[in-house]
């Protein structure tokens, strides 16, 4: 079964004034879509046609360029829009709070070490909040690969992540990349992180 684009969680316009609403359409009815259709177009008639899109992630490095680039820009958007949602931000709590207190000391620390790997990545790719051995990092990858990728340099199960892809942001933001990732904060949905890190934990 080929891949398909997932609604939005939210409608467009509901991350305002943190994210426009025309990135929100562009990036997520052209750009994931392009991803969904060009992974589609790689994967026909290969081998591979048929695997869910964890399992073509972790093998990504021994796969064609096309199906590790487009494979992961559909995972990992995908992974991206859950991140989000309107009415959010804030602090995280419970196991989730105390595991960032305890691998960053405070959350604002964290913020500001996460921030860093966003602002850090030259060119195109994500910064990541992982799960790795037990503990949370934060790490980094280029392009679309992602900590779950066999080729990724740290591994580990991604509890946050954000696109600092210049299409993330350009419209509203234009060269201020960080100014983006400040206004990121107020959108993180922390529920559905600290979901992930339950999840990843156990
Ligand atoms: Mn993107």
């Amino acid at each position: 079964m080929a891949f398909t684009l997932p609604a939005l969680p939210y409608a467009h316009d509901a991350l305002e004034p943190s994210i426009d609403t025309l990135t929100m359409q562009i990036h997520h009815g052209k750009h994931h879509q392009a991803y969904v259709d060009n992974l589609n177009k790689a994967l026909a008639g290969t081998p591979n046609e048929g695997k869910t899109i964890e399992e073509i992630v972790v093998i990504a490095g021994t796969l064609p360029p096309a199906i590790r680039n487009n494979g992961g820009g559909h995972w990992n958007h995908s992974f991206f829009w859950e991140t989000l949602a309107p009415n959010a931000g804030g602090t995280p709590t419970g196991a989730l709070a105390d595991a960032i207190n305890a691998a960053f000391g405070t959350f604002e620390a964290f913020k500001e070490k996460f921030s860093a790997a966003g602002v850090g990545r030259f060119g195109s790719g994500w910064a990541w909040l992982i799960l790795k051995d037990g503990k949370l990092e934060i790490s980094s990858t280029p392009n679309q690969d992602n900590p779950l990728m066999d080729v990724a340099e740290i591994k580990g199960k991604p509890v946050l992540g954000v696109d600092v892809w210049e299409h993330a942001y350009y419209l509203k933001y234009q060269n201020k990349r960080p100014d983006y990732l400040a206004a990121f904060w107020n959108v993180v949905n922390w529920p559905k992180a600290t979901e992930r890190y339950e999840a990843a934990i156990k």
